[in-house]
């Protein structure tokens, strides 16, 4: 029990720590690439020079990647408490995903059927799901007919919300490494979508189930208490 205060007590210190530092850094990173992006239309380049220019380029986005799987929504300093149903974050994320489901062939199935209604902070818990729905995308890449299914539901004063994919799936062993900071097996992988998606439900008190089966699909159950 106690180890599990000092661990929930670590993820949030990470979690803030994060956000902050991946605010600051947003900044200087786009100025530095528009910057690049402008030399390298210069007409006195010698090939090595604009090579390494694009090789910058390449790893500022690599930079900005790792942040946006932290803070795509998130304004660190301004906390966003609501209480609500979560139907509007499910939806609205929802939303967001969709280009990139489509741009994968992964049709998205939306179902809701909760009253219940529980205290969050909003952009923690976009970020979150955005994190999860793009894992299931992911893992249907170069399939034919995936399906990412969202439902939200209730279970004994819990709210529900079901993540489900029809993709590669994972062992116990991968299951066990999720949240793991830099646990990766993609080639352009960031590894902290789950260690930000652990420590949101983290936050409200929650607990995500994994359930997978390699080759058949994998679902992400969060339970949050109300
Ligand atoms: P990233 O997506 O950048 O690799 P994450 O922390 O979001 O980092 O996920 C870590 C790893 O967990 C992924 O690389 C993948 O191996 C595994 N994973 C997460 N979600 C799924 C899923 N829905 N299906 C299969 N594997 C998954
Ligand atoms: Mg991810």
């Amino acid at each position: 029990n106690r180890d599990r205060i000092m661990q929930s007590e670590r993820l949030n210190v990470v979690s803030e720590l994060a956000a902050s530092v991946s605010h600051e850094m947003r900044n200087p990173l786009t100025v530095t690439s528009g910057f690049l992006q402008l030399l390298n239309k210069s007409k006195t380049l010698t090939p090595e020079e604009k090579g390494y220019i694009e090789l910058s380029l390449l790893e500022l986005n690599r930079a900005e990647k790792i942040i946006s799987d932290y803070l795509s929504f998130a304004k660190p300093q301004a906390e966003n408490m609501v209480y609500s149903n979560l139907q509007a974050e499910c939806e609205y994320t929802k939303n967001v995903i969709m280009p990139y489901a489509t741009i994968h062939k992964v049709a998205v199935e939306f179902s809701f059927n909760n009253s219940l209604s529980t205290h969050y902070d909003r952009n923690l818990m976009q970020q979150c799901l955005i994190n999860l729905y793009k894992n299931g995308i992911e893992a249907m890449k170069g399939m034919e007919d995936g399906v990412l299914s969202i439902d939200i539901s209730e279970r004994k004063q819990n709210i529900i919300i079901s993540i489900r994919d029809t993709g590669i799936g994972m062992t116990k062993d991968e299951i066990s490494r999720l949240g793991k900071p830099y646990y990766s097996t993609k080639e352009e992988g960031t590894g902290l979508g789950m260690l930000m998606a652990y420590s949101a439900i983290n936050k409200v008190k929650g607990v995500i189930e994994v359930r997978s089966e390699k080759g058949k699909g994998t679902t992400f159950e969060i339970a949050i208490p109300t």
